[in-house]
């Protein structure tokens, strides 16, 4: 038998069946109409922004990175509790504007920024967090033939990562950001050129779970901002500090020690030098927020048997749960939180792979996992299904086709 990752907290079971919010699973889907279903809890979403707010400075912002969850109702529910979002694409920008969201609250990083993107953004007050001198002056350009003044800021490519995150983004070559020793020629350019300047976001990765990694590399990010801000000749307005909080995805996984990271960075922003005196500072999490509030229900077509091993076929699958398949940056495939929603709570009689839909090897939702003896009908939960779940898979995979979502 081979463990299962920890069901995260504020899910219960009604009558035997998981609930979310209080809704059984079965009416959940019954409401949606079919499976494979998405279902984000709005309360889970609450609670998880209060409790960031409790344990972080208030000097300090929180904002939602939206490419873990685009979802439009996700979106306008977050757009109460959070103070900006981050968006990577065009595409994410109209998924903002959708919901509601101003514009003037939204920054823009990632790589490849088309002009068609840029001006979209500029014209709509977006802050772009600039990723190479070229993009820079294309920025510029736009701005200078529309008249509109962008709103600039700086991604840095620091020299350190984030330890212990499953997704290095700093550290060394990368597409990601300007590399730090470039960054105050650029922004002193930036300054001159009458663009309003927006300062530096500093991302080292992702995924962490350990608060003393993550609390030494906002001390690096704070040191770093502070030494490009006095090379660039200016206070800093604003920086981004990245995020890189991870939630507990596989057996073993403890949560963030959040209040521990709000204490230390607590201690540094009272001792800033006077560059980043006026700075405001923002955090950037996409995960965090949103991966535990979800959780993907399919249900089981068949039941087999092989050489001895019971499989339990469902109506789900890798096109809507890559990362749970252990295919989106997993080096070793472990279980994600995996639960027979309609049996929630019965003690585990049987060892049952849970597989998906899809004719590949490479589709899996449990391996060899304790259950409850299930069969066709049955639902299964996969849990920490709320980010890099319906945004990151290939929906389209054998003419699958998307999920369906809803937001209770
Ligand atoms: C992906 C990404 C995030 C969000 O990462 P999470 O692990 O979901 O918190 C934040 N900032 C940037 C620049 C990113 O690329």
């Amino acid at each position: 038998m081979k463990p299962l990752g920890p069901i995260p907290p504020g899910y219960t079971a009604i009558d035997g069946e998981l609930a979310v919010d209080g809704h059984k699973a079965s009416e959940l889907v019954a409401k949606a109409g079919r499976t494979p279903l998405f279902v984000y809890s709005r309360a889970l979403l609450t609670r998880r922004i209060a409790d960031l707010r409790a344990a972080m400075p208030a000097r300090l912002a929180i904002h939602y990175a939206v490419k873990a969850n685009p979802y439009g109702p996700v979106l306008s529910h977050l757009a109460a509790l959070v103070d900006g979002f981050d968006i990577a694409s065009g595409g994410e920008l109209a998924m903002v504007e959708a919901a509601g969201i101003d514009p003037r609250l939204v920054s823009f990083a990632g790589p490849g920024k088309r002009d068609a993107e840029l001006e979209a953004a500029i014209s709509r007050g977006v802050t772009l967090n600039l990723e190479s001198e070229g993009e820079a002056e294309r920025a510029l350009a736009i701005g200078e033939r529309t008249g509109l003044t962008p709103r600039l800021a700086i991604r840095v490519n620091p020299s350190f990562d984030l330890k212990g995150s499953g997704m290095k983004m700093g550290g060394g070559a990368k597409p990601f950001g300007i590399d730090a020793e470039r960054v105050p020629a650029l922004a002193r350019d930036i300054i001159a050129s009458g663009a309003e300047w927006r300062g530096f976001h500093i991302f080292a990765g992702s995924q962490a779970l350990s608060a003393e990694a993550i609390i030494d590399t906002q001390a690096q990010t704070l040191a770093l901002a502070a030494e490009l801000a006095e090379a660039s000749g200016a206070p800093l307005p604003h920086c981004n500090l990245g995020g890189g909080f991870g939630i507990p995805y596989f057996p073993g996984d403890a949560p963030v020690d959040i209040v521990a990271v709000g204490t230390a960075l607590d201690e540094r922003l009272a001792q800033l030098p006077d560059f980043l005196s006026e700075t405001q500072f923002c955090i950037e999490l996409g995960r965090y927020i949103a991966g535990e509030a979800g959780v993907y229900l399919c249900r089981i077509v068949d039941r087999k048997e092989s050489h001895g091993e019971t499989y339990l076929v469902t109506d789900g699958g890798l096109h809507h749960q890559l990362a749970a398949s252990g295919n989106f940056g997993t080096v070793v495939r472990r279980n994600y939180p995996v639960a027979i929603a309609s049996r929630l709570g019965a003690p585990a009689s049987e060892e049952a792979n849970i597989v998906g839909c899809l004719c590949t090897p490479l589709d899996r939702l449990a391996d060899k996992g304790g259950f409850p003896h299930a069969g066709p009908g049955d639902l299964v939960a996969v849990f920490c299904a709320g980010a890099y779940g319906a945004s990151a898979s290939p929906a389209m995979f054998l003419g699958q086709g998307p999920a369906a979502e809803l937001l209770v």
